[in-house]
């Protein structure tokens, strides 16, 4: 969102850039900034799904980009996500604004659309088709409805950024950049389908084609994904209960990529990304990019944003206490160290600065903590729809009268939106019989969660941090621990420290290396990194955290 500055009238054509200039000023003095000159390269990195205590759990496997975050760089260990849907879009959206979903407006990666009647997704622009790569390219996707600047937009306008962003989702790849950048790809839902957005470019990117052209997926097909390390070194089972593979592979090790007949199809592509190739494939590409775009080799400050999404997928399927999880570590690990060399040799060592976190973390499978005697189970959507239906017929007659339930949130179609919104007992009596429901903690009327950011109540303050006017559900639900709503295998999405809590590691230039236990949000890392690039974020709810950067 670029903002326009109004054009000065010709009377005064010097005071306008007078005006300008004190108004920099002023911004950068009341903005806490490094005292080093800027990096020449920001490298934002997401790893999709990594749990907080995965850093404590597998450190003492790992030799290479992991170990150097931990040893050279500042270790936040405190950092958690303060509100209630802990999914990609909000996560990637959180990093690069450095604000909370109820002021960015990127609250689920789908919702209910009521203008439109229908779920869309939180990239999804109705205005744009989108620029392919390859055959198979469909749909519009932009940052439009991200209601605010990132750090890439924000570099963009005040540092004459470059920017690049990159991953398997498309929603991780359009957060991390924003509202404009020079090579923002993604891949689509079949092989190869590469892209981008109009919003970026009209025309493919020549240098995003040129490796893409050089690169293909179905190069890795045939190859088997082995643990790196001698099994006795994984402390957990490899075929853990309620682990969910994908088809043609087991819940054991190792796992062949040859889809189920024998060809790179679809079944092959559903392996490869739930495999670490597809990691190593984003690291490489990330790398390419840094070479032919010359990012951190010219005037200003440029950045990379690299969001790995495969340990998501991962993690899902075979939940976070599988080796499998282990194993894409150790595998990140060296696709992160193969990352850093080539930004040291292509930017320089001391130029660049990086921060790494995750979106959101996992719940471990349910049926694990059952077996442990703990409260853990399935929340089932159809189930709690045909329970609200049942209280609402009674009063209102028959429905349909959900029209969705899209994360923690339910959705009414307007008509019963309308009368609920004059039976304020009738909606008491639906919040009251699910709250009856085994795995619900707690359910609030959009009403109680509107402007609830500062309550007391850390459930309903979650709530009103992910609640955004005129999309969130009319009703929203917080699950219990160890209860999440997928069908098989992990799952994430709740207000419980599962969820919420994230690594933060940052490294590099301006980075004061350290371990750290203030408790902090990954909101706070766009306005650290901002910080260190010598510009401020007025949208950010987050804060540079001053511990970490050098003097
Ligand atoms: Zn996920």
């Amino acid at each position: 969102m670029p903002r326009h500055r109004p054009t000065p009238p010709l009377a005064l054509p010097l005071i306008a850039p007078v005006l300008v200039l004190l108004l920099g000023i002023a911004l950068r003095t009341t903005a806490l900034t490094s005292a080093l000159d800027p990096p020449k390269l920001v490298v934002v990195i997401v790893v999709d799904q990594m749990r907080a205590d995965y850093v404590a759990r597998f450190q003492d496997t790992w030799r290479g980009g992991l170990k150097r975050l931990l040893t050279s760089g500042a270790w936040v260990r405190r950092a958690a996500y303060p509100y209630l849907e802990t999914v990609t879009c909000a996560g990637h959206a959180t990093i690069a604004t450095g604000a909370f979903p109820h002021t960015h407006g990127v609250f689920q990666n789908i919702w209910w659309d009521r203008e439109l009647h229908k779920q869309m997704t939180c990239t999804q622009d109705p205005r744009v088709s989108n620029v392919p790569y390859a055959a198979g390219v469909t749909g519009g996707d932009s940052a439009y409805r991200l209601q605010v600047p990132t750090l890439a937009d924000a570099l963009r306008s005040e540092r004459r950024a470059r920017v690049a962003a990159v991953a398997v989702k498309d929603r991780s790849a359009i957060m991390l950049a924003g509202h404009g950048g020079d090579a923002v790809t993604w891949l689509g839902d079949s092989i190869d389908t590469w892209q981008t957005s109009p919003a970026y470019s009209t025309e493919p990117v020549p240098a995003v084609k040129s490796f893409l052209d050089a690169n293909r997926i179905s190069a890795d097909f045939g190859k088997v994904w082995d643990r790196l390390l001698p099994p006795s070194l994984y402390p957990t089972v490899d075929d853990g209960t309620g682990e969910a593979p994908p088809a043609g592979w087991t819940t054991t090790f190792p796992h062949a990529l040859k889809g189920t007949t024998g060809k790179a199809d679809d079944s092959y592509f559903g392996q490869w990304l739930r495999s670490p190739f597809a990691d190593a494939f984003i690291g490489r590409f990330a790398a390419a990019l840094v070479e032919s775009l010359k990012l951190g080799r010219h005037e200003g400050t440029d950045l990379l944003g690299v969001s790995f999404s495969s340990p998501d997928l991962v993690g899902h399927g075979f939940g976070p206490r599988s080796q499998e999880v282990q194993d894409m570590y150790l595998n990140l690990d060296r696709t992160l160290a193969a990352l850093f060399d080539r930004l040291d040799s292509l930017v320089g060592r001391d130029q660049w600065v990086a921060a790494l976190s995750a979106d959101h973390g996992v719940t471990v499978i349910p049926e694990q903590l059952r077996a442990e005697g703990k409260d853990a189970g399935r929340l089932s959507p159809p189930v709690m729809t045909a329970a609200i239906e049942k209280q609402i017929e009674a009063a209102l007659g028959r429905g349909p009268h959900v029209a969705a339930i899209v994360g923690d949130e339910v959705y009414f179609h307007e008509p019963t939106a309308e009368k609920l919104r004059g039976s304020p007992d009738l909606v008491k009596s639906i919040i009251k019989a699910m709250a009856a429901m085994p795995g619900i903690d707690r359910v609030f009327a959009a009403n109680d969660v509107r402007g609830a950011e500062q309550s007391k109540d850390p459930a309903l303050r979650a709530a009103a941090l992910s609640y955004v006017p005129g999309r969130s559900g009319d009703l929203i639900f917080v699950p219990k621990p160890g209860w999440i709503t997928a069908a098989r295998g992990a799952t994430h999405g709740s207000a419980t420290p599962d969820d919420q809590q994230v690594p933060s590691l940052l490294l590099g230039r301006g980075i004061k290396p350290g371990r750290y236990d203030q408790p902090a949000t990954p909101a706070d890392i766009a306005p650290t990194l901002a910080a260190l690039a010598g510009i401020a974020l007025p949208r950010a709810e987050g804060r540079p955290l001053a511990y970490v950067m050098q003097k």
